[in-house]
């Protein structure tokens, strides 16, 4: 394992060497975390989560396009929350001014936990859908391979061979692809907004190597390099130091700290104005909001996407759980009474993305009183808390003690669409992604330090 794992450390840190030799900074390499053993999934419930994911594909698109629907949805938010409401306010200006790309690309994971109280059944339950940096897809493509040698050493042979192939780097990659080549220009890059600091580089390396496969151009640019370089032309096509952006893919700008000024606020302005094709566009990212997740859970709202396609709504609405709102009036009073009435049945969230926002148990209660009678409450929604049933497994990380824990899992279904115009020209399921963690810890991500990556094994 530790050769295995030394060998890929070892590939990071030449490719890290490659990305950073002009900035001469010496970065740690490590490799990610991860669990020791695979996780036995159900094989029911997995193939009910890959099913369903072009459906949820065609959600988002539909409610990206739909104005009227992202307002009322979001009115009550936007009215509280400062990075919702700003967010907003460049869509309304897209809006006004007119889109002015027509391809869409949509890389999306929709995240899942099974609830596993009633009597080992297990029911599928959407944690969420990412609209914006969905991540992962790039080192779930390899670790498969780890817990298949794994096994084999383990002396496991037969499980080994049920590890399930998993490659969403390349299906991510391929929609990249496809939207760069309907952009038309052969010397356009596609360009990755990326952090600051670069902690999850080697992820979104995966998918810049299948570009690159294509000959496809890349390259890696944060805000700041925005700010300073970027500007549009009179077509509007973007350019940053000088290289005109086929794409815009985000895996930076999903948080309130990650617009630190004025001016990276700009940046995000200009971008979206421009002529490159954006993953996602400002209204795509509005749909991958919570309120939006709540929203659709109310009756009647799903079948106004799909008027005529029953058994669709039908099995988007079995992943729901329950989702309500506290927006203010009988509705949102009767969450409140709710919450504070069995606090340990929910979890409060705030419109935050990147795990480690959510409130649970008592913490509920605290945050409730003191915001139950203002309007300050519709930053949250409450949400039902799912329970799967704990494994044992270690969760093998840098530093950290080697210990058989009880853990859960969190399944993500990787999908990608790309239209133009009203053409649907991809709408694709392209991976899984499984992470655990230790049921110490009620929320946060791989991103986040808690959970580890993970392999099915179906059951
Ligand atoms: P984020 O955008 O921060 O990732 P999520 O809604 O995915 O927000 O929640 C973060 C984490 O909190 C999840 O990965 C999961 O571990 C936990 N969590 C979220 N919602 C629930 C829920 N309804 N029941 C149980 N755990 C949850
Ligand atoms: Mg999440």
């Amino acid at each position: 394992i530790e050769y295995q794992w030394g060998c890929l450390c070892l590939f990071f840190v030449m490719s890290a060497f490659f990305s950073y030799n002009s900035l001469l900074v010496f970065q740690l390499v490590t490799y990610a975390p991860f669990t020791l053993f695979p996780t036995p999934v159900p094989k029911a419930v997995f193939l009910q989560a890959l099913a369903v994911q072009t459906h949820y594909n065609t959600l988002v698109d539909k409610i990206s396009q739909d104005p009227d629907f992202l307002e009322e949805a979001l009115a009550s938010t936007i009215a509280v929350d400062d990075f919702t409401g700003r967010l907003f306010r460049i869509h309304q200006q897209i809006l006004k001014e007119g889109r002015s790309q027509s391809i869409v690309l949509g890389l999306n994971r929709s995240d899942y936990m099974l609830d596993q109280r009633n009597n080992g059944l297990s029911s599928l339950k959407q944690i969420e859908i990412n609209t914006f940096a969905a991540s992962f897809g790039g080192l779930s493509s390899r670790t498969p391979d780890v817990h298949r040698q794994i096994l084999k050493m383990a002396g496991r042979l037969e499980e080994s061979q049920r590890i399930l192939d998993n490659d969403p780097a390349a299906g991510l990659a391929r929609a990249v692809a496809k939207a760069w080549e309907l952009y038309g220009s052969e010397r356009a890059v596609v360009m990755f907004l990326v952090e600051e600091s670069q902690r999850n580089i080697f992820d979104q390396r995966y998918i810049e190597y299948e570009l690159w496969k294509r000959n496809i151009p890349t390259k890696r640019k944060r805000f700041d390099d925005v700010c300073e370089k970027g500007s549009l032309d009179q077509d509007k096509r973007l350019f940053v130091d000088g290289q005109e952006v086929a794409v815009v893919y985000f895996r930076n700008g999903y948080m309130p700290q990650n617009y630190p000024s004025e001016k990276t606020w700009e940046a995000r302005l200009m971008m979206e104005r421009s002529l490159a094709v954006k993953c996602p566009d400002i209204s795509t990212h509005l749909a991958g909001t919570k309120k939006v997740q709540q929203v659709l859970a109310k009756p009647g709202v799903l079948e106004k996407f799909f008027p005529d396609k029953p058994q669709v709504v039908e099995q988007i609405r079995a992943t729901f759980a329950g989702l309500y709102t506290l927006d203010i009036g009988p509705e949102g009073d009767k969450t409140v009474a709710m919450a504070l009435a069995a606090p340990d049945q929910f979890v409060l969230k705030p419109q935050r993305e990147g795990g480690g926002n959510n409130i649970y148990g008592s913490e509920i209660c605290q945050v409730l009183q003191g915001v139950k009678e203002s309007t300050e409450r519709t930053a949250y929604i409450l949400m039902d808390k799912i329970h799967p049933a704990p494994v044992q497994n270690c969760l093998l990380r840098r530093d950290a003690p080697l210990q058989i824990s009880n853990c859960l899992s969190e399944l993500g279904v990787f999908g990608v669409y790309v239209r133009q115009g009203k053409d649907t020209v991809m709408n694709d399921c392209v991976g899984h992604l499984l992470r655990t963690k230790s049921s110490e810890h009620s929320d946060g991500g791989v991103a986040a330090g808690v959970a580890v990556l993970d392999n099915p094994l179906l059951v």
